[in-house]
């Protein structure tokens, strides 16, 4: 591939210069990926100054000398941070190290005053993690392996579109504590590295160390891949491909990455190490600048920062206050004998299950609560953005309704007008069943006489039924309903029609 032009290579350009078509660009190759995915702590302050790290503040606010560099301005090292890093490192299953370095990642960038980030290099805070991502070969769980977890701090950031001809800088994100997330060069197609992305995001959301929020930068993925035939134990020479905004963007700049490399290959050319940018708007690949090798950025210890050290004592401290996990909680759902879908569902995001849990645990039957928290709940939440502890939405009042249908007070169909009424009145349940007459009649004589009416007002029907014609029970029950005004209970009306035919 040449860059010399300055075009962008898009993956299509190069295979149609190098192979026929299509998938037979990439057929005989296997693709190796690994992940580095940025993580920002849920932190209220820096990692190394008391400055605010509240996303939104005006241009360059939320600065001190700390984070601007200036002279003889020296770091302080931010607990939480420490605890958060040490959270996410336990519930990736790493190794965690009693002592760990922090050093200078030396390099020049408008957005970084310093001329240097305080991150970890050989000594990290943790090591050896893994990642079950859901996905199986053969029947066999992938697990993708954790090389390391460090923690480091964030740049600032350079804007080009403020100014017409000149590039603004916002250091409110310099110093912002970050922990980086490397992963083995384990995944072989972009639905396994989108799968270990959205496996990770899970869990972190269930540590609460972040928000996740990718389009704040929360969250940022750079992407190594490489290309080489398949039953070559060697690796490829990778390309590491930046600035990709989602999940779909990361596994759609794989597969252009990788096709551009086996047309590469494929014409006999090789890879030259570099650093690409994904274009998510034309869904191409351009070149940002050659890749610096780690020796390029002379990496030192930070003489500002003695070592960090974790005593056992702490490491116990942080595992016992993790919360339960994204498995953990599937494993225990999936015991309930609840369905796949309504597991995956009610595990989906940390704040489902213990909503689920609260109004199991008032009403009992999880299959029942399964399908409202998943169905009804969940569209009022995805239509509103409420919260799952919203008043209107509290177990409590969730269970009644439960209840009622349980024990045939309300029909299924009654119980959704009712719930739509629970979200803006303060009242019970029952109290609007009875105030909007969503009871459902199970008196006998009330049933009999709207029986009696409807097969009355259709005698061409009702002797039919008579004669026998079971197949007109269900219409007849809709006139019952119809004529009750929905409150007539359709199984009683079904068993007082039976024995009339039967009769
Ligand atoms: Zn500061």
């Amino acid at each position: 591939m040449t860059t010399t032009n300055g075009t962008p290579i898009t993956a299509a350009a190069t295979a149609a210069a190098t192979a026929p078509t299509g998938a037979e660009v990439t057929t005989g190759f296997e693709m190796v990926v690994g992940l580095e995915v940025h993580v920002q702590l849920k932190t209220a302050s820096k990692a190394f100054c008391g400055c605010s790290t509240d996303f939104g503040a005006a241009p360059n606010r939320n600065t001190c000398p700390v984070c601007l560099a200036l002279p003889g301005a020296l770091p302080v090292l931010n607990g939480r941070a420490v605890e958060l890093a040490l959270r996410v490192a336990l519930g990736l299953g790493c190794t965690v190290n009693g002592r760990s370095i922090f050093a200078r990642k030396n390099y020049f960038y408008p957005d970084l005053p310093k001329g240097y980030q305080i991150s970890q290099h050989d000594e990290p805070i943790a090591e050896h993690g893994t990642l079950d991502i859901g996905l199986t070969v053969d029947g066999t769980a992938r697990v993708i392996g954790i090389t390391r977890a460090h923690m480091e701090e964030d740049a600032g950031k350079s804007i080009h579109d403020r100014y017409e001809a000149a590039t603004a800088v916002d250091l409110n994100r310099s110093g912002v504590p970050l922990v980086e997330i490397v992963s083995e060069p384990d995944m072989r197609s972009p639905e396994e590295a989108g799968a270990y992305l959205r496996t990770l995001k899970q869990i972190l959301l269930y540590l609460d160390i972040s928000d996740c929020n990718m389009e704040e930068g929360s969250l940022r993925v750079d992407a190594n891949v490489s290309a080489r035939p398949f039953g070559e134990q060697k690796l490829g020479t990778k390309c590491e491909v930046k600035n990709m905004n989602s999940f779909s963007g990361v596994e759609k700049a794989l597969a252009a990455e990788f096709r551009r490399q086996c047309g590469v290959l494929r014409a006999g050319g090789t890879v030259q190490q570099q650093t690409l940018l994904w274009d998510g708007h034309r869904n191409e690949i351009r070149p940002a600048r050659s890749k610096e090798g780690s020796s390029d950025y002379r990496y030192f210890p930070e003489p500002d920062l003695p070592p960090l050290v974790i005593t056992a004592d702490e490491i116990e401290h942080v595992r016992a206050s993790l919360p339960e996990l994204p498995a953990a909680r599937r494993t225990r759902y999936a015991a309930m004998k609840l369905s796949e879908y309504d597991v995956q569902e009610l595990t989906a995001d940390p704040a489902t299950g213990p909503y689920f849990e609260s109004v199991l645990a008032l009403h009992g039957d999880p299959k029942a609560v399964a399908n409202w928290v998943n169905g009804e709940v969940r569209a009022t939440l995805n239509e509103s953005g409420a919260a799952w502890d919203a008043v209107t939405l509290a177990p409590a009042r969730l269970g009644a309704l439960l209840d009622l249908v349980r024990d045939g007070v309300v029909s299924s169909s009654a119980a959704k007008k009712l719930y739509a009424q629970l979200l803006t009145s303060p009242d019970t349940a029952r109290a609007i069943a009875e105030r909007d007459g969503l009871i459902q009649v199970r008196d006998d004589n009330a049933l009999a006489g709207w029986v009696a009416e409807v097969l009355a007002d259709n005698p061409a029907e009702a002797a039919r039924f008579a004669a026998g014609e079971k197949k007109l029970t269900g219409l007849l029950v809709g006139l019952v309903m119809k004529k009750s005004q929905g409150r007539a209970d359709p199984k009683l009306v079904n068993q007082l029609l039976a024995s009339r035919a039967a009769g």
